[in-house]
């Protein structure tokens, strides 16, 4: 018998697949990508979805957050739940239609198995990522800005956590350049990480920074270097 899966089974079995279908991750954030990650993940089978964003689409996401639709009021995580089904009934998909903050982390991600970074401000990304060093759950982070775009794997007490790579990085209060075909190869990146991780087939970015030159066509896979007196993963 043929399945939706068959294509795929050629590179990580039926083993594989079970873990996709037994496994939980968390997507902080559902704008560009965001929309990229969850579809990926659906399509490829992973069992179960948490959505968080407190956001609604407007005109202006419609370049880049292609789960939208022109006129649509709904909440962002409503909107993509309902994509989420259509693309794969498997596929199961938990909302939470708000923004990630201190006080909700624990509730909205404590069952999730991996989680991955959709968002689009430093802020936010300190948050999840001291939820994640907290809580030990591997965070795959993916960020974009114009044509550049950069991909990690935090193993938590492992592998240097967001706040090691990102503590110089001020928060840009200025409007993102931003074009859908970057934003979806840099989340199309984040997904085949969790999806190397789920199946354990592939060799995964854990430790090491994706730099992609979008505008040049440059990339690079750098080492990343823990820093020990980081506030959130170092010795204090
Ligand atoms: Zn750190």
């Amino acid at each position: 018998m043929t399945s939706r899966y068959d294509r795929q089974k050629l590179i990580f079995g039926d083993e594989g697949q079970k873990k996709l279908s037994e496994a939980t991750v968390g997507i902080i954030g559902c704008g560009g990508l965001g929309s990229s990650v969850i579809t990926a993940l659906a399509s490829a089978g992973v069992g179960t979805l948490v959505l968080i964003d407190g956001d609604h689409p407007d005109i202006t996401n419609l370049n880049r957050q292609f789960v939208y639709r022109e006129g649509q009021k709904e909440s962002k995580v409503d909107i993509a739940s309902i994509w989420i089904r259509s693309l794969n009934p498997d596929c199961s998909v938990i909302c939470h239609p708000k923004d990630l903050d201190a006080d909700n982390a624990k509730e909205f991600l404590s069952r999730c198995d991996i989680l991955v970074d959709c968002l689009d401000s430093i802020p936010a990304r300190k948050i999840l990522n001291k939820y994640s060093v907290d809580s030990n759950k591997i965070l795959v982070h993916g960020g974009v800005c114009g044509y550049q775009g950069q991909v990690t794997v935090v193993v938590p007490n492992v592998t240097p956590c967001l706040e090691c790579i990102l503590k110089t990085v001020n928060n840009f209060n200025i409007l993102m350049p931003s074009v859908g075909a970057a934003v979806s190869e840099i989340g199309s990146a984040e997904a085949l990480e969790v999806i190397k991780l789920i199946t354990g087939v592939g060799e995964t970015l854990i430790g090491k920074l994706l730099v992609a030159d979008m505008e040049s066509n440059f990339y690079e896979v750098v080492e990343l270097q823990k820093d020990p007196t980081c506030r959130i993963c170092g010795i204090h």
